[in-house]
């Protein structure tokens, strides 16, 4: 399966994982936020996330 080198991810539940290798398939994700002000990881999530 080929994967962006670029982003690893460890998330087995999103159709856009690679899972020969624990990496993302897109070219590109979003990163977002679900905090108002973001003071560690734990407030972060990956937008581009499809089940
Ligand atoms: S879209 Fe996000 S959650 Fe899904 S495989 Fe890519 S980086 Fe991981």
């Amino acid at each position: 399966m080929n994967h962006n080198d670029s982003i690893g991810c460890s998330v087995t539940e999103c159709k856009f994982h690679c899972k020969d290798d624990n990496y993302c398939t897109l070219n590109k994700i979003q990163v977002t936020k679900h905090e108002a002000i973001a003071k560690t990881s734990e407030c972060t999530d990956c937008g581009s996330f499809q089940s």
